[in-house]
């Protein structure tokens, strides 16, 4: 909560940038993989055609799709004009764990129109928890479930690699969309209405 607003805790890659589509775009053109976004079921690394790509190497090209923000698009077209009808009920706080780094996140942002009142980088495989937010809203289910524990509420929007998720969510009362129009139904007429 801030002021009388609660918080969101956004996650940044694969629920506002499409980052993995950009690292599959590398990965086809460096490693001849043509892989598409609807075929990771989990970790990069863990596909079939990935498994002879080294940790570094796989943090460097995130690394250098953020250097190159321009070409990240949206996951979701919808999002900036959602989370401006959003901003005036919600403080908007951005958690990511990108090795894009702080700078390349707010360029990015700012030149796709995100509202966001700040940036909170983690760390790697760090907690997303912050004393501040009220409701997280990942593409991870592990960072949801923390969410859970913590007494936070939670929408997990689907991806490919969370679909094996989805009756864990359920059990553990996290959300889902598949968007950010029922992203901005969740928050204002719906389960989350009012609940925080
Ligand atoms: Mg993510």
């Amino acid at each position: 909560m801030n002021g009388n607003k609660p918080t969101l805790g956004i996650d940044l890659e694969g629920v506002l940038s499409d980052s993995v589509e950009r690292w599959l775009e590398i990965a086809k053109s460096e490693h001849g993989a043509a892989v598409q976004k609807e075929e990771i079921r989990g970790h990069l690394l863990d596909h079939d055609a990935f498994k002879h790509i080294g940790e570094s190497e796989y943090l460097d090209m995130f690394k250098r799709l953020w250097d190159a923000h321009e070409s990240i698009r949206l996951v979701d077209n919808e999002a900036p004009s959602v989370l401006n009808r959003l901003k005036d009920r919600y403080s908007i706080s951005i958690i990511t764990a990108t090795v894009g780094g702080k700078e390349s996140a707010e360029k990015w942002l700012n030149g796709k129109g995100i509202p966001h009142d700040k940036i909170v980088i983690v760390p790697r495989l760090g907690s997303k928890m912050q004393p501040d937010t009220d409701i997280h809203i990942d593409d991870f289910f592990d960072v949801l479930k923390d969410a859970r524990v913590h007494g936070k509420g939670a929408i997990m929007f689907l991806q490919p690699w969370n679909a094996k998720h989805l009756r864990s969510a359920a059990a553990f009362g996290v959300h889902t969309a598949k968007n950010w129009n029922e992203i901005e139904q969740l928050l204002l007429s719906g389960p989350l209405s009012g609940k925080y």
